[in-house]
């Protein structure tokens, strides 16, 4: 069993990433932005965001956040998030989910302009993931194709299992599984049998907000497991949605948490918005 470890491997594309926001800015004077809108007081929220701008101050790019009470109106987001999408000094815009209930959050997605979509949520870039063309892609699963690829793990033939089916993991995850030509399964909460499907998978990828879902007997021998959930424990540990001691003596490769897919969100974030900043220096340069 090995361990594939996110955090040595982010910290090698923020150092990538740090130094391409140097040669970005010594070539065009640009300086990678990044405006993060944050509604509300839910400590998780404040915690990633907290986490984003710190990324970002090691990487030396430029951030904003605009934090905004938990009564702001649709409106009022909406003309912020356009201010952004004219502001030249802001590259990537994110919108920490979740939003309020009485916020469409489909409806503010839209509004992000898609070249400044870092985090892949747009239609359009959901579009272009999906038909297999370049485009912005979610983060957390972009870091799990990264991490698989840091240990050669090719998914092209392999059965794959992604539990989760959300739009910001499951779904960008199975479609870049399956442009990576592999064989893929989606499970979610109505999957009936959840154990007949992961017992078939070479890779299973794991993220529903669950502690415990995925059990010894459900994992095949020298099954590669990644664990994208991240739950807080009763005793106050972060943990995953794998029963991470039972399973991991059975696997090939195995991600933990902390340590794992959470690292690597952060530095494809960062990443993306790299790619952003040198989209929108490009553009400037043709006019
Ligand atoms: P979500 O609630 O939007 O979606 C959960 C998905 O899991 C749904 O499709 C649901 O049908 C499925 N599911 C729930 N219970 C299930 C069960 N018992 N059996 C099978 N499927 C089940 O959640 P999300 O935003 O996609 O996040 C999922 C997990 O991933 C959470 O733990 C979250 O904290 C974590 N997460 C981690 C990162 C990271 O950086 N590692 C990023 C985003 C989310």
């Amino acid at each position: 069993m090995q361990i594939l470890d996110g955090k040595a491997l982010a910290q090698k594309i923020e150092e990538k990433v740090s130094l391409g926001a140097k040669e970005l800015k010594a070539a065009t004077g640009r300086v990678p932005g990044l405006a993060v809108i944050l509604v509300g007081h839910d400590p998780a929220s404040q915690a990633y965001v907290g986490m984003k701008k710190k990324a970002c101050d090691r990487a030396g790019f430029y951030s904003v956040t605009h934090e905004m009470p938990d009564d702001i109106s649709q409106d009022a987001i909406i003309k912020t998030i356009e201010m952004m999408n004219k502001n030249p000094n802001i590259d990537g815009i994110l919108i920490q989910l979740p939003l309020p209930k009485h916020i469409d959050t489909t409806k503010i997605l839209e509004v992000v302009a898609p070249t400044k979509d870092v985090d892949g949520f747009h239609p359009y870039n959901v579009g272009r993931l999906v038909t297999g063309l370049d485009g912005f892609v979610p983060c957390t699963p972009l870091g799990v194709m990264e991490l698989l690829a840091e240990y050669n793990i090719d998914p092209k033939g392999k059965n794959c299992c992604v539990v989760g089916a959300s739009n910001i993991v499951g779904k960008p995850m199975a479609a870049l599984l399956l442009n990576a030509n592999a064989t893929v399964e989606i499970c979610h909460i109505f999957t009936d049998d959840l154990k007949k499907h992961t017992l078939n998978a070479d890779i299973i990828l794991v993220g529903a907000g669950v502690i415990n879902l995925i059990k010894e007997d459900m994992v095949k021998e020298d099954a590669i497991v990644i664990d994208i959930g991240i739950n807080r424990a009763t005793d106050g540990r972060l943990v995953g949605d794998v029963d991470y001691d039972a399973v991991a003596p059975k696997t090939s490769y195995i991600t933990p948490v902390p340590g794992g897919v959470g690292p690597m969100t952060i530095a494809m974030l960062l990443s993306n918005t790299l790619k952003a900043a040198q989209i929108h220096a490009q553009e400037e340069n043709s006019f």
